[in-house]
């Protein structure tokens, strides 16, 4: 355990609230503090009135490739990437700038729980970086939508421009969808 001057010790603390705040799992908190894991929970207990869901995070990139979730993705990174290249924010406080203006850009007046958690976030963060993940714009709307690095993705169409039929059931969502993108694009121009 790192022994922590009382300021850098305060920084921690409140950047552990506010990823606590933005829906942060243990692990995560535990990856970018140098806080007690004990102390962690503390904290969240403290904030969220319960304890920390337990269990591993899910390492697997297929999540991201499913139709919603795909979309979802997609708007966060393209926002962070944006955020990283010209706000000059790096590391855990661009995923946390991101993620807000996500959510700002999908969630709905109800109290529903937005697609991509930060937890989520992050992870695809991290899976671009190690490129398991990449960009690769659509040939129709021109997008740039979350692909698997290892796929082939030549002729790449979006889940936007093409729905799958799986998908119909939840044109609403893909309407929604459709108008967070428009926004996080303007957002980018
Ligand atoms: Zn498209």
């Amino acid at each position: 355990m790192v022994k922590l001057g009382l300021v850098e010790e305060s920084a921690q603390i409140q950047l552990a609230i506010e990823l606590i705040q933005l829906g942060a799992r243990l692990q995560l908190l535990e990856s970018q503090t140098d806080l007690s894991r004990e102390r962690l929970i503390k904290l969240y207990k403290e904030l969220k009135g319960i304890s920390p869901p337990k269990g591993m995070l899910p390492f697997s990139t297929d999540w991201f490739m499913t139709w919603q979730p795909n979309i979802h993705s997609s708007i966060f990174l393209n926002i962070y990437r944006f955020m990283v290249e010209y706000a000059d924010v790096k590391g855990i406080v661009a995923v946390m700038k991101a993620y807000k203006i996500y959510l700002t850009q999908v969630q709905s007046e109800s109290d529903e729980e937005p697609v991509l958690s930060l937890t989520r976030a992050w992870t695809l963060v991290r899976f671009a970086d190690s490129k398991m993940l990449k960009m690769m714009p659509c040939k129709c709307c021109g997008g740039h939508f979350v692909v698997n690095s290892y796929d082939l993705n030549n002729d790449f169409v979006c889940g936007i421009c093409h729905v799958p039929s799986r998908a119909g059931k939840t044109k609403a969502a893909a309407k929604a969808a459709n108008v967070a993108w428009d926004e996080a694009h303007a957002l980018c121009a």
